[in-house]
């Protein structure tokens, strides 16, 4: 069977950081995407602030590091690292705007860039940006390159990305949708056209089902529609965000229950979807329990997660000149068999046909398809590579040689 990795298996590998507000992820990936060793800093500014890291044998270590913020981790994170001689350092990034449409080498105008869109994603951009600087005062040669979430989508025509709203507010503010999850979207999308048979041009529709959950039209390897926008709150119901709601809830609710717009807004994002409908929990796999067990809120919230994903994953397919099929990924899209079936069964005019007993054994990182032969279309699990899909990008963006080194 295989050798455990070794040091030497790490060739020429990449580090991916995904620095949120108060967590910084990162994976360190070798060139062959073989070999990678993984770790979290969480709860920065907190005397709890400590590193998770699992070196290349797979075993945890855990650094306490009280109050450290983001520079301090980091240092201790590269310190970990630089025995490994990376090459270079890609950063998710999740808002790029309607400016970047693509990987980008960082510069002091793409980090001056990244904080303008702050306007646009408050919590996330400046703490991307944060890990951006950080990495500098470190390594002040270190090729550095940035992974927008939203540069996938950019390719989305007007008639998608538009609101149906005063063109001065797109025109002067910016406001139009965007779309999230880009980087999932183009890999499971990619991966798929990969593993079929089909031949020529491929649509498909991929379903990123997490805690977060989105779905996107994917056609010749570029993104037509996608189910969020602006923000990642509109589309599919989610872990804790409703996803579509009626605007007018906003001034209904400040006009009922006097509630702020501060209110509202956490409300949506943070109290909805699976934990406000099942008033349990986010977590899938606890609100399967609880609907096994007879929860009637519980079923309701697994009945109404698929058929908001039905429904969006039908009218998605509107964009597609010709529909492939369609890939699940995210924890829930990676392991829920039945929920999988149960959002495909809410799209019942497809002539979709399902192989039960395949999509029962695409669970826990199995990739695989599970259409019938007669199927109108294919269907995929694909386990999603964000990190992965990320170190491909900053190596391109950075013109290095991205063959396989092994
Ligand atoms: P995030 O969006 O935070 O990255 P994930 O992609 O890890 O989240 O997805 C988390 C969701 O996946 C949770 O709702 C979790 O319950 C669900 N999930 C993970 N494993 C299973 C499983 N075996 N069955 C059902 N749901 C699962």
């Amino acid at each position: 069977m295989t050798d455990r990795p070794a040091a030497s298996d790490l060739i020429d590998p990449t580090l991916v950081l995904n620095c949120g507000s108060s967590s910084i992820k990162y994976a360190l990936i070798s060139a062959d995407n073989r070999t990678r060793i993984t770790g979290l800093a969480e709860n920065l500014g907190l005397d709890t602030a400590r590193i998770k890291h699992k070196n290349l044998e797979g075993e945890t270590q855990e650094i306490s590091i009280p109050g450290g913020q983001h520079q301090l981790a980091l240092q201790k994170i590269l310190g970990l690292l630089e025995q490994y001689r990376f090459v270079a350092v890609g950063h998710r990034v999740v808002h790029g705007g309607r400016e970047f449409s693509a990987a980008e080498r960082v510069t002091p105008h793409v980090l001056a860039e990244i904080k303008r869109l702050k306007i646009l994603a408050p919590l996330h951009n400046p703490a991307n940006a944060l890990g951006v600087e950080a990495v500098e005062a470190i390594y002040p040669d270190m090729p550095q390159a940035v992974v927008f979430d939203t540069a996938f989508h950019q390719s989305m025509p007007p008639v998608a990305y538009r609101y149906p709203i005063p063109k001065a507010l797109y025109d002067e503010h910016r406001i139009r949708r965007y779309g999230f999850h880009g980087t999932s979207h183009a890999y499971v999308s990619d991966r798929a056209s990969t593993l079929t048979d089909k031949t020529g041009k491929h649509g498909w529709l991929t379903a990123h089902l997490g805690n977060g959950c989105s779905a996107a039209a994917v056609y010749d390897g570029e993104s037509l529609d996608t189910s969020m926008g602006l923000t990642p709150l509109e589309g599919l119901m989610m872990g804790t965000r409703s996803g579509d709601v009626d605007p007018s809830l906003h001034i209904h609710l400040k006009r009922t229950l006097n509630m702020s717009l501060e209110e509202i807004n956490d409300m949506l994002n943070n109290q909805s979807g699976l934990f406000g409908i099942s008033g349990l929990s986010n977590d899938m796999r606890m609100i399967e329990q609880a609907a096994a067990d007879g929860h009637s809120d519980a079923k309701l919230a697994i009945e109404m997660f698929c058929y908001h994903a039905g429904k969006y994953l039908a009218a998605l397919s509107c964009a597609l000149p010709t529909f492939t099929g369609i890939v699940f990924t995210g924890g829930i899209g990676e392991n829920a068999a039945d929920t999988r079936a149960r959002i495909l069964a809410v799209m019942r005019h497809f002539g979709i046909k399902v192989d039960n007993d395949k999509n029962d054994t695409l669970i826990r990182g199995a990739e695989g398809s599970f259409h019938n032969a007669d199927s109108a279309i294919e269907l995929w699990v694909i386990p999603t590579d964000e990190e992965y899909r990320i170190a491909q990008e900053t190596r391109a963006a950075l013109g290095i040689d991205t063959t396989d080194k092994a």
